[in-house]
């Protein structure tokens, strides 16, 4: 087996703020104060910062039941409660999980369950199952559910959009006076809109290491540090790790490390991780040599737009701009623009059974790299949590040949 560069001592630090973040949710829910606020992954979390709440992730709670494979015993729970198979696998892991009283966070905090919500607020800018999943929770609790409804499929992005979808966030501040207790005030605001562009800001220089020959980090490294930008942009400790972390880089950097010690090739990765077979598909893409240079998922959660100046027009923009949200001529041109960027070989897709939103490869995508571009392209069947969907010997030989495929037109 081929070894890899030493871990990352930074790991050490993150693992301690997600431990803080969770252990001081489960505080909160239990003390009643601060109140918790559940919001989706690209939802109005700022706000939600600004006016007091406690923010909990669904979405980072279904990764994490894929993560320790859980969601292979929860996800046919929910699916028995009429919850069908077909749809996010994130969703029906963790319904499933709660109606069977398990959490991955028994193991990693000792926490019993998840925290419970004061108020749940979606965004439905990256697709319709979060708003579902979050009403099931508000039946449950009795919580009040208030979000955001977004356009998808938009090319360009108008004003008109933006206006809209600032006055959206901007209507949910009554509601929230009104549960936290708090009075929205502005400064608060700007101060936590700016900790997000900073945050983003330096997410962004961490995944440039990826441009680097050879690749400093690369996807399976980026999917586990981008835990701060997910769960704690808007907070100051998200800002504090990713100046640790990229202090490290430049070291790394410095010493000749790379993320693939003896890197032949370099891809691009295009949908959902498949969180419980990241380890397998980090050790097969180190035994090939190639490093996933990039990739749309771990880019998500870079928001350019934040401006303090102006918080609500400018959060608008940033969740509009989104790749999720966009139509099928943006992706094409963002995906091609990073396939240049990090010097990629090639693309793999991956087909997520359960989620649409990030399957971009079932309108022709690859086939269009293939042969207007030039770039080779592979399509994984699989899912983001549902194993059921997903065949190791399957990846292993269409991942192989892939490389093979790649090393015989260099060698030509
Ligand atoms: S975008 Fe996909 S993975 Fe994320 S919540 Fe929606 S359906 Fe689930």
């Amino acid at each position: 087996m081929s070894q890899g560069p030493p871990p990352i001592a930074a790991t050490k630090l993150m693992k301690k703020l997600m431990a803080d973040h969770f252990l001081g949710l489960d505080r909160a829910a239990r003390e009643g104060s601060p109140k918790v606020a559940w919001c989706t992954s690209v939802g109005p979390a700022e706000l939600l910062h600004a006016m007091g709440f406690d923010v909990y992730y669904p979405e980072n709670h279904g990764a994490l039941l894929g993560a320790t494979r859980m969601a292979t015993e929860t996800i046919p729970v929910a699916n028995a409660q009429g919850y069908s198979p077909d749809i996010c696998s994130y969703l029906t892991a963790d319904v499933g999980a709660f109606l069977k009283g398990v959490t991955p966070l028994t193991k990693a905090y000792g926490i019993e369950t998840v925290p419970k919500p004061d108020v749940l607020v979606f965004n439905t800018n990256q697709c319709r199952d979060v708003q579902d999943w979050f009403e099931w929770y508000g039946r449950r609790f009795g919580a009040p559910v208030i979000g955001v409804r977004t356009q998808r499929g938009v090319g360009e992005v108008h004003q008109s959009m933006v206006e809209d979808i600032a006055s959206q966030i901007e209507g949910l501040v009554p509601e929230l006076e009104r549960i936290s207790g708090n009075k929205f005030d502005i400064d608060r605001l700007r101060e936590t809109v700016g900790l997000s562009k900073q945050c983003t800001v330096m997410w962004r220089k961490v995944l440039e290491y990826g441009a680097k020959t050879p690749a400093q980090m690369n996807f399976f490294d980026h999917t586990i540090h981008m835990a701060p930008a997910v769960v704690l942009r808007g907070k100051p400790e998200a800002v504090s790790y990713y100046e640790t972390l990229l202090a490290e880089l430049t070291e790394r950097d410095a010493a000749g490390m790379a993320a693939v010690p003896g890197e032949r090739f370099r891809l691009y990765w295009d949908g959902m991780p498949v969180w419980g077979r990241l380890r397998m598909l980090g050790d097969l893409m180190m035994e090939l040599q190639t490093a996933i240079v990039a990739s749309t998922y771990c880019n998500s959660w870079l928001f350019d737009a934040f401006d303090a100046a102006d918080p609500f027009r400018s959060m608008a923009r940033a969740y509009l701009e989104l790749f999720i949200v966009r139509d099928e001529a943006f992706k094409e041109r963002y995906i091609q623009e990073h396939v240049e960027l990090y010097g990629c070989d090639g693309i793999v897709f991956h087909d997520a059974k359960t989620c649409p939103n990030n399957s971009n490869n079932r309108y022709a995508m690859p086939q269009r790299f293939s042969e207007v571009h030039g770039v080779p392209t592979l399509v994984i069947n699989g899912d983001l949590n549902d194993l059921r969907c997903f065949s190791d010997e399957q990846a292993k030989t269409n991942l192989e040949a892939f490389v093979e495929q790649i090393a015989e037109a260099a060698a030509a």
